[in-house]
């Protein structure tokens, strides 16, 4: 039988009670599809710092250097906002952990169901019936990690700089990361850059036009980063897959996670290095440790049950398990249950809190 090795990270906040949801799934899924998991429960984030002094503690890490994949909830709140920046939970944990294991491929949905478009900020005419996005963010590069980084004062003028730099291969590897999911789906990848100004985006511009010839199945398009945006709001359904660079992903990806309606339905995935058994991934929601509703019981699990049915999908080669949870997610949703951040007061909509959706998915799957 297949048995995984996962690392599970539940952190703080709302993380532990969608965890404890996207569990009971995981292990609906093995008894239905004959797999196993080994999981090691692990600190990280506050958890990690009120128990182990550290945001990312030692025995976390060698429990993810010896595992396929990394189940990750949410860290942050309040209560470890006065640490300085670098020992905080998100900058402690996640930034490490992405670096440690060179995560450098994030694929985030955006999917807004039917049932759910009442949900989306933007008009009915323009949602229509819904859409499905799949953003392939580079993780690694870019301005948030290039040197050098400066903030002070040169030649009696304070002065703050930021290096935005790609090597070639860093984009090549993001775009075959983006063909091959492109290729999966419906042949429609859009590339999203600033060619027009940056000479990163130039250079991304022919990597990606040059690769292009590789994935004839692949219709390539370009955007402006700022025409992006913008057609984000004005026709969500035109895009399949879009793949960006790692500033322009962190934006686009917070619009696309607007326009789907709640942040508490969207999973992620961020892969690093690829064995024959899949990629090594980190998996998590989109969103945070939501410290406004933590511990009432009514947080949506189901960001954490897509995240793990993502990492069946990436890193456990189970992709038949991945598409059985999606579907009783939707079954779930279709059949009417809503947690509150859904509910709009529609008729035949059954109000449930994070476990009763743990359990309407259970009852699909
Ligand atoms: P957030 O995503 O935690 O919450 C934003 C809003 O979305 C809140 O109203 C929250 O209740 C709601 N929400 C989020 N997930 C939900 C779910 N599953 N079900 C229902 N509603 C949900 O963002 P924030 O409030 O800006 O940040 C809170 C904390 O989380 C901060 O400490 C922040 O730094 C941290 N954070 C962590 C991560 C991460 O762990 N990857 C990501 C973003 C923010």
């Amino acid at each position: 039988m297949n048995s995984y090795n996962i690392a599970v990270l539940a952190g703080d906040g709302i993380g532990p009670e969608v965890m404890e949801q996207a569990l009971r799934v995981l292990d609906a899924a093995e008894k239905k599809f004959g797999f196993t998991t080994v999981r090691t429960a692990c600190w990280v984030g506050g958890a990690g710092i009120d128990h182990c002094g550290r945001a990312l503690p030692a025995e976390t890490l060698v429990a993810c250097e010896a595992a396929q994949a990394i189940l990750f909830g949410s860290v942050g709140g309040p209560k470890w906002d006065t640490l300085p920046p670098a020992e905080r939970p998100e900058r402690g944990a996640l930034l490490p952990l992405r670096k440690h294991f060179e995560l450098y491929a994030n694929l985030r949905p955006g999917i807004c169901l039917p049932e759910l478009t009442a949900a989306s900020p933007l008009k009915a005419s323009i949602v229509g019936q819904g859409f499905d996005i799949l953003c392939v963010r580079e993780l690694t590069g870019g301005m948030y990690f290039g040197e050098p980084k400066f903030y002070g004062e040169r030649e009696g003028e304070v002065v703050a700089l930021d290096t935005l730099v790609y090597k070639r291969r860093e984009v090549e590897r993001i775009a075959h990361v983006a063909f091959r999911a492109a290729a999966a789906r419906s042949g429609r990848l859009c590339s999203v850059d600033k060619a027009n100004v940056l000479s990163s985006s130039v250079m991304w511009r022919e990597v990606f036009t040059e690769i292009a010839a590789q994935y004839p199945q692949v219709q390539l398009s370009h955007l402006y980063v700022d025409n992006a945006a913008m057609q984000l709001v004005r026709n969500p359904a035109q895009f399949d897959v879009l793949v960006t660079e790692n500033t322009f992903g962190d934006i686009l990806t917070d619009e696309m996670a607007v326009i789907c309606g709640s942040m508490g339905m969207l999973p992620s995935a961020s892969l690093g290095a690829r064995s024959s058994e899949g990629f090594f991934g980190l998996y998590e929601p989109s969103g945070g440790s939501a410290p406004d509703i933590a511990g009432q019981g009514i947080a949506n699990p189901i960001a954490q049950i897509l995240s793990m049915a993502m990492m069946l999908r990436y890193s456990c080669a189970q992709p038949a398990a991945a598409e059985a949870v999606e579907a009783a997610v939707r079954r779930a949703i279709a059949a009417g249950y809503r947690t509150a951040d859904l509910a709009t007061g529609a008729p035949g909509e059954i109000r449930v809190g994070t476990a009763g959706m743990g359990d309407a998915v259970l009852a699909a799957l």
